[in-house]
């Protein structure tokens, strides 16, 4: 079966009471036991729950791998992940990811003893000259957020496995639709479900992929233990977003594509990141491992007093965190989502203070670029008036 239609049967299997398409929400906490010693396959909804446990199905299919565990987030699914570390362990994780890991890692998993070395993973030799003996993980963002580098994952999990690391790439910006990192050898695959597989900005959850049967074992603890999991009704909301992915990305990808190349001819734009344009600097990787670019881009204007213009002046682009739903949306990572990383850090990696980042949605092409076109032209004649 293609992964066209996966992604829309995601989810429906024959409910035998009633043959709902629909899934069903079973919002139940609990569930009755027919006698002692027998269980219908659902006592505690921590534990499972029908809603999320189809939702666990289909993604773990859709990624190609063994088990799927569904999260209350994004990042508590990585916490989770991470849980798998000890004391004394050493991670690699590319430089340029998710603000949020970055503060997880270092605010928190710091306290227990677990250590990160902060790479660029788009460089197999910076990868292989990194790994010390305590090194026991990688966790790879492919494109990188907001800088948009692509990792080699062939090369970066074939260094994984030689050196017996757990591989852990989040997924988040390409979705299986475009990459399935499992094929390519990682252990497990993240996503937060909050951005494109559940497409509407209506939901927050994160999903996790395990390739194989030990880690399943390991992480169905962790999950159950810890207990951040995914409720039914979000559980729901997340299934029904991605039965139309594979539309919703199409649209977005077109969109991005023109976008990207009507603001690299732009006179007041510094440079356009985006894996599809051909003069990225890994334009042949992402051709390669994955089936599109995704619909992430960002940009740095030249100057600097045009961030607050833009910001406020879009008309149908919204100024708002987060990303991957059909409304287009536009951050400002300096002190946005990358705020918590300091600033020579943050600075020394390219985040700097002219960096924009926007999620393309379904909207019609052009009306998006109107939208940046106008606000543009409104830079232009604040320049003039200043000149
Ligand atoms: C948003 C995001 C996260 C965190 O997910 P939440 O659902 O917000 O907790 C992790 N990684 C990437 C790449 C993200 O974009």
């Amino acid at each position: 079966m293609k992964i066209e239609t996966l992604l829309v049967r995601a989810g429906l299997q024959k409910d035998p009471l009633t043959g709902s398409i629909s899934t069903p929400i079973y919002q139940s906490a609990t569930f009755s036991h027919p006698e002692l010693g027998k269980s219908t396959g659902y006592d505690y909804s921590r534990t499972a729950n029908p809603t999320r446990t189809a939702l666990e199905e289909a993604i773990a299919k859709l990624e190609g791998g063994q088990r799927g565990f569904a999260f209350s987030s994004g990042m508590a699914a990585i916490t989770s992940i991470l849980f798998l570390f000890k004391p004394g362990d050493h991670l690699i994780v590319s430089d340029d990811l998710y603000g949020g890991t970055y503060r997880l890692l270092e605010e928190v998993f710091s306290h227990y003893g677990i250590s990160a070395s902060y790479i660029d993973t788009s460089s197999p030799e910076a990868i292989s000259e990194s790994i010390i003996s305590s090194t026991k993980g990688i966790f790879i963002e492919t494109p990188t957020n907001p800088l948009m580098k692509v990792t080699d994952l062939g090369a970066a999990l074939a260094i994984a496995k030689r050196h017996g690391l757990i591989s852990i790439v989040d997924n988040t910006f390409m979705t299986p639709y475009l990459q399935q990192p499992i094929s390519f050898g990682a252990d497990i695959v993240m996503h937060s479900a909050t951005k494109y597989l559940g497409g509407h900005n209506d939901a927050v959850a994160g999903l996790v992929v395990t390739a194989d049967q030990e880690l399943s074992e390991k992480l169905a603890k962790i999950h159950n233990g810890a207990g951040a999991i995914l409720g039914p009704q979000d559980s729901w909301l997340i299934l029904r977003g991605m039965k139309t992915l594979a539309i919703r990305l199409e649209r977005q990808q077109e969109n991005t594509q023109k976008i990207a190349e009507w603001l690299a001819d732009h006179p007041s734009i510094e440079k356009v990141y985006y894996p599809g344009l051909k003069d990225h600097p890994q334009f042949e990787i992402s051709t390669r491992q994955a089936s599109g670019y995704g619909a992430m881009l960002s940009f740095t204007v030249k100057d600097i007093s045009l961030v607050p213009v833009i910001l406020k002046n879009l008309k149908i682009i919204s100024f708002a965190e987060s990303l991957g739903g059909v409304e287009s949306l536009i951050t400002y990572p300096a002190t946005q989502t990358h705020a918590d990383i300091p600033l020579e850090v943050r600075e020394a990696r390219g985040i700097t203070d002219k960096l924009l980042r926007l999620s393309v949605g379904i909207e019609d092409a052009e009306d998006l670029i109107n939208d940046l076109q106008s606000v543009l032209e409104v830079s232009d004649q604040i320049e003039a008036v200043r000149s």
